[in-house]
């Protein structure tokens, strides 16, 4: 049998019980036979807490020495489960990242894996020996520094090293029992999802749901790796990833009712910036963008309206991370006096609420039924934007459950009986 390669999120690992459980579940796929490689988290919210104890001693602390610290969280639960693993009688050794070849570019934070060149994994496992690896973290090909992925970047690392060891399945654990059609916390009669495509689990990720790492699932779709991602808690099948959307054929879709829309999604971490009274002019909006592309802010919707006749003045508004915000209006208040424009707004309680399905593609009224569930729950629409099977809306972000849970009943995807259990974790 081949290798599988499994992922432990920190709520999995967060207590010794915990370890002790996920060492058993490591040693049952290895007495099935296969080869297992692992990719662990922290322990519950060491990263979170590891944050905390470097602001408390520097308010900007140096990128590199965040990454040191940060990496030894990974560092802990690797450790802790090979020891535990030895402990059943079976033989486990642990790398971190750097070890295990996770070669990454040199952006600290946020560093994308490059490649990996895992031989000292592939001497282990011949040796016979388990493999646990520290995950959301490498090393620079250039500087040769420690390096993180960015936030829930464990889930990149175990499918890079599926891609890289050519295993047959990624097993990502954690602690609720799939992909859900909806954030169960949000609507309770969430349904888990059998199996999504890749281009769906890209833009549910995309748009805020938090069950997989935006990165991981480009990876498993560019290297054509499933994913299966299921409970640490429970013996259920979980969720499987895999396949295009260029699979199914636009007919096909259209007499299966089950594929038309995979879930909604919310997001409630952006905010909206509004440029008001931009001159119409060519090349204003260049600059606008120019400016924040400079101050490396990536932006997600964007809104020109028509100008007004009388004064040729037109509004521009887009949505970006909140965190991004501070740097944004700094930015562009520098643009003030060149551009001319009337004055900057801000606004960070809005939400972003998404329907996503392959199956939009070929069934007419998709939209008008979307818009219709959230006008019949009173909520406002502010922006809107599309993608061949997204549709996003930026709603009051205090509207944005009532908007999630309409839009979720109107396509007819509650489930009859409850099927979401969060089993761990504390949100942080
Ligand atoms: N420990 C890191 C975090 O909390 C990476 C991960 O969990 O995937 O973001
Ligand atoms: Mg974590």
């Amino acid at each position: 049998m081949g290798i599988v390669v499994q992922k432990y999120g920190g709520s999995s690992v967060a207590d010794p019980d915990a370890i002790k459980r996920v060492a058993r579940r490591i040693v049952e796929a290895k007495k099935d036979g296969h080869d297992v490689v692992v990719a662990v988290s922290a322990m519950g919210d060491t990263t979170d807490e590891l944050l905390d104890k470097a602001r408390a001693v520097s308010p900007l602390p140096p990128a590199r020495e965040l990454d040191m610290l940060l990496t030894a969280g990974e560092r802990i639960s690797m450790a802790l489960v090979a020891m535990a693993i030895s402990d059943l009688g079976f033989s486990a050794r642990s790398f971190t990242g750097s070890q295990a070849g996770v070669i990454t570019d040199s952006v600290h934070g946020k560093a994308k894996i490059i490649d990996v060149t895992p031989g000292r994994i592939q001497e282990a496992i011949a040796d016979g020996h388990i493999v646990i690896v520290a995950g959301f973290q490498g090393v620079s090909q250039d500087t040769k520094e420690i390096t993180t992925l960015g936030r829930g970047g464990t889930d990149t690392t175990a499918v890079a090293l599926a891609a890289a060891l050519d295993a047959d399945v990624c097993e990502i654990y954690t602690d609720v029992d799939g992909v859900f059609t909806a954030d169960p916390r949000i609507v309770p009669a969430a349904r888990k999802l059998d199996t999504v495509t890749y281009e769906e689990m890209l833009e549910l990720a995309a748009c805020g749901s938090k069950i997989l790492h935006l990165r991981c699932v480009e990876y498993a779709r560019r290297y054509d790796i499933p994913i299966h991602v299921r409970s640490s808690f429970s013996q259920l099948e979980g969720t499987i990833v895999r396949g295009s959307i260029e699979d199914i054929p636009a007919q096909e879709g259209s007499s299966m009712e089950q594929a038309i829309i995979a879930g909604v999604a919310h997001d409630v971490s952006e905010a909206k910036i509004t440029v008001v009274g931009v001159p119409d002019k060519v090349g204003e909006a260049a600059r606008i963008f120019t400016a924040l592309a400079e101050a490396q802010i990536n932006l997600d919707m964007i809104v020109q309206n028509v100008s007004a006749a009388a004064t040729n003045l037109t509004d521009i508004s887009f949505t970006l991370p909140r965190t991004d915000g501070q740097t944004a209006m700094t930015a562009l208040a520098a643009l003030q006096a060149t551009i001319g424009f009337e004055s900057l707004l801000y606004d960070d309680k809005i939400g972003k609420v998404s329907l996503i399905g392959a199956g939009m593609r070929s069934h007419p009224g998709v939209t008008a039924k979307f818009f219709s569930s959230i006008a019949e729950a009173g909520v406002n629409l502010g922006m809107i934007s599309t993608s061949e099977i997204r549709i996003s809306v930026i709603v009051d972000e205090a509207d944005v459950a009532a908007a999630v849970q309409a839009t979720h009943t109107a396509f007819d995807l509650d489930a009859t009986e409850v099927e979401a259990v969060v089993y761990g974790g504390t949100g942080r």
